[in-house]
């Protein structure tokens, strides 16, 4: 994930210790969840900072609270699975 991101700092096995991504996954079940993790140094290189955005790719949103997951997505019901497949798929690359 982290070699994915251009923006990011090379991966270190520390970041595996701390990251939070697993916690967020446990948190959610939806498969629709895009977490971006993008490792920073700090001011003067004083060790280095985590930076995580998570996205509902089905809707598009950047989540506020990444532990709670898209509210749309909770708000939905499983009728209308059917109906969201239905529409274009958004292409986010
Ligand atoms: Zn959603």
């Amino acid at each position: 994930m982290i070699r994915d991101n251009p923006e990011s700092l090379r991966w270190q096995p520390v970041d595996c210790t701390t990251c939070p991504v697993p916690d967020i996954l446990r948190a959610n079940a939806s498969k629709y969840l895009e977490i971006k993790l993008t490792v920073k140094s700090r001011f003067l290189g004083l060790g280095r900072q985590k930076d995580i955005e998570v996205r509902c790719t089905r809707h598009g949103i950047t989540l506020d609270d990444p532990y709670v997951g898209c509210p749309q997505c909770h708000e939905e019901r499983p009728g209308l699975e059917v109906f969201q497949e239905a529409l274009p798929q958004i292409d986010h690359k």
